[in-house]
């Protein structure tokens, strides 16, 4: 069986002398694991499309359960990302956390359309602070996830908006300083007023315009390092990706 369909690379890992395997963010069938035979021989046909973040039409054969990479026409590469290594570290960030995200075989145009517009963001809207690129596919990812966080008012009093705001990882809601007993055990951060107008901002706007907000200095920082938080605590896990970032030491 053939299929014909648009896919991102999220994973690619060298197999055997000349062949990679990918993990796949396709269009039709959501994430997939294919092998790319010959693609890291000299002037293979598939070689481009084979490379990480790489976004091409692909035609993939099913053989015994098991696909294959047998045609890779190249849309996007990214190149603007591939030569600033904090971009680049970002995107591999991205792709790990999608990963994780998508469910296998079946279709998440919305994390895939997330994924593409923060490759391309990472890529050619070099005036937008990394932070703020990476907070806002950190949120929208996790909202598309199911695990969209609730920021009407205060999850205990009801207040709008709460009294020094703060934002509970575990629960995923916003309480009052003063209410946090209330709300339970676990960790909760600040968010300012300013944060929370991107957050909402980044989970109800337009997300064709998902960047376009602008926030800086520690009110950034806190949305950014919040969302980082709230990721690892609903994920339970860290992302070695992400930790390669950061030892890079980019600073808002
Ligand atoms: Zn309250």
């Amino acid at each position: 069986m053939h299929i014909t369909t648009n896919a991102l690379v999220l994973r690619a890992v060298d197999y055997k002398e000349s062949d990679k395997i990918l993990t796949l963010l396709t269009q039709e069938q959501g994430v997939l694991t294919a092998s790319a035979r010959g693609c890291r021989k000299k002037g293979s046909a598939i070689a481009a499309g084979c490379q990480l973040l790489a976004w091409s039409e692909m035609v993939l054969y099913d053989y015994q359960g098991r696909w294959s990479v047998k045609e890779a026409a190249t849309q996007r590469l990214f190149q603007g990302l591939r030569t600033d290594l904090e971009r680049l570290a970002l995107g591999c960030y991205f792709a790990e956390a999608a990963e994780l995200l998508a469910v296998e075989g079946l279709p998440s145009p919305e994390l895939l359309s997330l994924t593409l517009n923060s490759l391309h963001a990472l890529d050619k809207m070099t005036d937008k602070p990394l932070p703020l690129v990476k907070a806002a596919f950190e949120w929208k990812a996790l909202a598309l996830a199911g695990y969209e966080p609730l920021i009407d008012g205060c999850a205990v009093c009801g207040v709008t908006p709460p009294e020094a705001p703060r934002f509970h990882l575990r629960e995923g809601v916003l309480h009052c300083a003063r209410c946090k007993t209330e709300v339970g055990e676990g960790i909760s951060m600040p968010l300012s007023l300013q944060a929370l107008s991107a957050l909402d901002y980044i989970l109800h706007g337009d997300p064709k315009r998902l960047f376009s907000f602008r926030l800086e200095g520690e009110e950034l920082q806190q949305l950014s390092d919040t969302a980082e938080a709230y990721l690892h605590t609903q994920l339970e896990r860290g992302f070695s990706t992400l930790d390669y970032y950061k030892s890079l030491n980019p600073g808002p």
